[in-house]
């Protein structure tokens, strides 16, 4: 069926991100700003901006891996120190329940220290200072997995081929068995 150019214009703009998981940081900041800025998404209501430190011993990068996005909209980047996520549309309520989608282990035991925003005037504090702070000579990870749809319009359609990395696995905390 005909559907008239300005709906399918209306439509992209209330979907903007046609992309999922690892981005650059620079290109992550931008992103959010932007998305902060589009008026078609409901204020202070477009996500968590959800930053987090890895336990010691265990590297931002190696964080990473362990990360698996999977919807579309939910962003990931990394500086020096620590993870920063965009989870597209979820409710503060609801964010142990993404984390543990996202997380095939217990988020607890992968990072040590988590703050979230989910203002948008916070949010772009957030993305300002992140801005402001990043290590000038930061290399980012050789990591391309950038997914986007299917939408022809959104690229390819295909998927960054991932590079693996060593992990070390986490020493299993003094429990008791049972
Ligand atoms: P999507 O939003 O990009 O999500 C991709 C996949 O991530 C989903 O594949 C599902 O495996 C997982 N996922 C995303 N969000 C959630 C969530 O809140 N809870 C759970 N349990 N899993 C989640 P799936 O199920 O094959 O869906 C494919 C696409 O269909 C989704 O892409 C979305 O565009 C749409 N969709 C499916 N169910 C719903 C729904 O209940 N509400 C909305 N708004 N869209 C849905
Ligand atoms: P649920 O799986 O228990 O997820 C509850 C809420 O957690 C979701 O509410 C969403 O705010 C957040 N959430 C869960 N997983 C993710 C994620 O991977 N990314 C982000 N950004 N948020 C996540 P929501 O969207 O209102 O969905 C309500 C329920 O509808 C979900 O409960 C799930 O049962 C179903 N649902 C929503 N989207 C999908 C989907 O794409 N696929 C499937 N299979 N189910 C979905």
């Amino acid at each position: 069926r005909h559907v008239p150019a300005d709906i399918n214009v209306l439509l992209k703009a209330m979907r903007p991100l046609n992309m999922k998981g690892y981005i650059p940081h620079p290109r992550f900041c931008e992103t959010m700003l932007a998305l902060m800025n589009n008026a078609l998404l409901p204020e202070d209501s477009k996500g968590l901006l959800i930053a987090l430190r890895p336990v010691p011993g265990l590297k931002v990068r190696q964080a990473l891996t362990l990360c698996h996005i999977r919807r579309f909209g939910d962003l990931v980047t990394l500086d020096d120190e620590r993870m920063t996520l965009f989870l597209s549309s979820c409710r503060l309520n609801d964010l142990d329940v993404a984390l543990r989608h996202i997380f095939p282990l217990p988020v607890d035991e992968v990072f040590s220290n988590r703050m979230v925003w989910y203002q948008d005037k916070q949010i772009i504090a957030e993305i300002h200072q992140m801005q402001q702070s990043r290590p000038p000579h930061w290399q980012e990870p050789d990591v391309a997995d950038i997914h986007r749809s299917n939408d022809p319009a959104a690229g390819s359609g295909k998927r960054a081929p991932q590079v693996p990395y060593p992990i070390t696995l986490l020493h299993a905390r003094g429990r008791e068995s049972a």
